[in-house]
């Protein structure tokens, strides 16, 4: 069968869907009615004055393994967007650092969400449902409570964080309570305006939204000096892989988002054996090299293509009808500026 040319024809469809990629930033949780700093003096004793904390990782996790940076901060106070490393992951008024994981299936694995600095809690939110708001429908339903299960956290000085969209049921602390740096405020959810499971994470200072890799008193604009506020080192990652794997139809990206497609088995009566990556963060004029190897280690699909605009999130798939048992495998490369960003390979096993 592969001997012939025509039965090489492969079905490629590198497609993209772009899907409405959101979170919220609400700088207010309206369960506990009570907004104002001035209602917590007593938490200005807890920073020195003119000191500003260092902010630790809101989420427990391996950055860049079992999580990513999806959004920054919106740097740009026109209607174009701009992060703070002159790329445009972020959109347009977004206020804080989506830390995002793979999917729903791995969020009732469980990620704890966790304080970033030590601080008393302001408010709290919880009982909304963990949704992927995908249509203009799901998203008026959670209309004036865009932030999902939230916590607030005052950590003195006129500093607070937010905490978006945790997992319903997971808020484990309680308004006026102390907590520490790395205390365990909730796990990782999709409620509110999320489209995806991660964690949002505002920093304000008097009210301002501050983007923590850029730190206060910086000038305007990307190419300037930053005075980063997270405690470790953090490099920006606009570009990456989300999950990659195989199904028997093409994939949408909500059904990625919600965890389907992990089996790396397949009946070898499936129409066709679909190859597919979940990428953040790609760039028009990206390369995506794509290859497919058929058990006996031919190479039944090679091809380059260029991506024509960019996405914040990316879905892009090839395949192959025909298919006989065996271990198939898949490789994947995004090229930018003819510098390999990074590749994947899976396998799956059609029997
Ligand atoms: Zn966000």
């Amino acid at each position: 069968m592969l001997k012939q040319k025509k039965n090489l024809i492969v079905l490629l469809i590198s497609l993209t869907l772009t899907l409405f990629i959101g979170c919220f930033n609400s700088s207010s949780l309206n369960n506990n009615s009570n907004s104002s700093n001035s209602e917590h003096p007593e938490s200005t004793k807890i920073l020195p004055p003119e000191q500003t904390p260092n902010f630790a990782l809101p989420i427990d996790c391996n950055l860049d393994q079992d999580c990513f940076i999806m959004h920054y901060v919106d740097l740009d106070p026109s209607s174009q967007v701009l992060d703070f490393g002159c790329g445009r992951q972020t959109y347009d008024g977004h206020k804080g650092t989506d830390f995002g994981i793979s999917d729903l299936e791995l969020m009732k694995v469980g990620f704890p969400v966790l304080a970033s600095a030590t601080g008393t809690v302001l408010r709290t939110r919880d009982g909304i449902a963990d949704e992927l708001v995908d249509n203009s429908q799901k998203k008026q339903a959670v209309t004036n409570k865009e932030c999902g299960n939230g916590v607030v956290i005052d950590h003195g000085n006129g500093w607070e964080t937010q905490y978006c969209h945790l997992h319903r049921g997971s808020i484990v602390v309680e308004p006026n309570t102390e907590v520490e740096q790395g205390t365990i405020l909730g796990m990782v959810g999709s409620s509110g305006l999320a489209s995806f499971p991660h964690v949002h994470l505002s920093i304000r200072k008097n009210g301002q939204v501050i983007d923590p890799f850029v730190g206060i008193n910086t000038n305007a604009g990307c190419n300037q000096p930053h005075h980063s506020l997270w405690l470790e080192s953090l490099y920006y990652t606009p570009t990456g892989l989300i999950r990659a794997g195989f199904a028997s139809q093409p994939p949408t990206q909500t059904e990625l988002w919600s965890g389907l497609y992990k089996n790396n088995q397949l009946s070898a009566d499936i129409p066709a054996l679909i190859f597919w990556v979940h990428v953040y963060g790609v760039l028009e004029g990206d390369v995506e090299k794509w290859q497919l190897i058929a058990p006996n280690g031919k190479v039944v699909f090679n091809q380059d293509s260029m991506l024509e605009r960019s996405y914040r999130s990316w879905l892009g798939y090839t395949g192959k009808r025909k298919i006989f048992p065996g271990v198939w495998q898949g490789e994947y490369q995004l090229w930018r500026d003819q510098s390999l960003v990074f590749q994947v390979n899976r396998e799956v096993l059609v029997n």
